[in-house]
């Protein structure tokens, strides 16, 4: 179709987005955050690939939660073969546990990972198509203290984000599997009868997956979900024995949470313990993360019986909830430095002079196109650089450079082997970008 208004101005898909630069600072500064203290306590980073076979979330996350059955993003490949993209990353390190023989390693295995979700829900604040965890799990031991420990460095991160007074941590025990089947019975005998009261995601639940009703947030849902009976009443000894132990643990570490008994998670995978952190203003809509104890997950895979705990949170949700409380990160993109130069000869003069002053850790930029110098200081200006190097041809001719404080309008003029010096001194040492790939490497 031809459009006289030229080619077609792409977007990007409905709930999806770009990371622009100035957001770039909070996802840099959070992953220091997350590696730090993951760092601290032992964790190591794993990464899984962005897409399993789709099995992998099926038979892990279950059929009948929302994002196995309506929010994932699954595909074949050119063999036929069902491809996912993953949805979340418990599943992946589960069989990557399996696979690489991790239960070989000393036990428990604790991981950390910084990765990119995908799943087809309908997106609005804080829920988009494609959005960033981080997340916690650790695999191959089954004891409160280390559920008690995965909640602390949740904590930790959202203190760490200065976002932690803005969550409340809301904590449940949902049983070993056996509790859990016979308190689904009583709620699936519970709601029958009950079909004009309940939404139609909870008609569909409700004979597969009824705990899933009990955090519904259609109103006559709830309703009906404060009526219902109670886990609590069907718990087994062993589990209310762990959760009593898990909350003196944080009782302990002065870590606040609060008794939910109708939260239950969305996956099926859960065992024990879950928790969430929510929006003390939004409650559960808004919470920034969630996780629990996944027992069975490892032999649901195909592993050995293997126990384990996990947590994952949103980057996204981080983000807007920094944002909010006014948080603001390191901005390490600006720029020291910029040199304008005025004809050939200058320009001669400012490349080796811009590279130097890049070796001592000074981040230049330089005006090497054909503009005016009245223009150059104009970008320098708006990119807000707090000093200029401007070389002419009097300086070229007398091997001097003018520096400039953009600030104040004063400059003043140096000779051309002095201006690193002189800049590393103004800017201050601990200010600068050093780096040296060796050390790097080394360290
Ligand atoms: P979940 O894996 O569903 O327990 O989600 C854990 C956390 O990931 C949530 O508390 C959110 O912070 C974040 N999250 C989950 N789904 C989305 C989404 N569609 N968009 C943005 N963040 C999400």
């Amino acid at each position: 179709m031809s459009d006289n208004q030229g080619p077609k101005r792409f977007q990007t898909p409905k709930g999806v987005h770009d990371i622009l630069p100035k957001d770039h600072e909070y996802h840099t500064f959070i992953k220091k955050v997350v590696r730090h203290r993951c760092r601290q306590a032992g964790f190591k980073r794993i990464t899984t690939p962005i897409f399993e076979f789709t099995d992998v979330f099926k038979r892990s996350i279950g059929d009948e939660t929302d994002i196995v059955s309506k929010e994932m993003y699954t595909f074949e490949d050119k063999k036929g073969r069902s491809l996912t993209l993953k949805p979340e990353s418990t599943a992946g390190v589960v069989r990557a546990y399996i696979q690489n023989n991790m239960q070989e390693w000393p036990q428990p295995v604790e991981l950390y990972y910084i990765e990119p979700h995908f799943r087809y829900d309908r997106p609005q604040k804080g829920r988009y198509r494609q959005f960033w965890q981080i997340g916690l799990e650790l695999i191959g031991e089954s004891d409160p203290a280390l559920d008690a420990q995965c909640i602390q460095l949740a904590h930790l991160i959202n203190k760490d984000l200065g976002i932690a007074d803005r969550f409340e941590l809301q904590l449940n025990t949902i049983g070993t599997p056996e509790a859990r089947a016979e308190y689904s019975q009583v709620l699936s005998d519970y709601y029958v009868g009950k079909d004009r009261s309940l939404c139609e995601d909870c008609l569909r639940r409700r004979d597969k997956n009824p705990l899933r009703l009990l955090d519904c947030k259609a109103e006559d849902c709830q309703i009906l979900a404060d009526l219902a009976p109670k886990m609590s009443d069907y718990l087994d000894k062993e589990s209310v024995e762990f959760h009593e132990e898990l909350k003196s643990y944080l009782d302990e570490m002065g870590i606040e949470y609060k008794e939910n008994e109708r939260l239950v998670r969305g996956l099926d995978y859960y065992s024990k313990t879950v928790f969430e952190f929510w929006d003390k203003h939004e409650g559960a809509q808004n919470a920034i993360g969630g996780g629990g104890r996944y027992d069975g997950l490892v032999e649901l895979l195909g592993g050995n019986p293997t126990p384990a705990v996990g947590y994952a949170a949103g980057i996204e949700r981080m983000i807007a909830n920094m944002k909010i409380s006014k948080v603001r990160v390191p901005s390490k993109d600006n720029l020291h430095v910029f040199v304008a130069q005025l004809g050939t000869e200058a320009k001669k003069k400012c490349l080796p002079l811009i590279q130097d002053l890049r070796e001592a850790g000074i981040k230049t930029m330089g005006a090497l196109g054909k503009g005016a110098i009245k223009n150059q200081l104009r970008l320098a200006d708006k990119h807000g650089v707090p000093w200029t190097v401007l070389i002419g041809i009097t300086e070229v001719r007398d091997g001097t450079a003018i520096i400039r404080n953009m600030e104040k309008g004063t400059q003043e003029t140096v000779p051309m082997e002095k201006v690193v010096s002189t800049l590393k001194k103004k800017i201050g040492a601990k200010n600068l970008d050093t780096y040296s790939p060796g050390e790097l490497l080394y360290s």
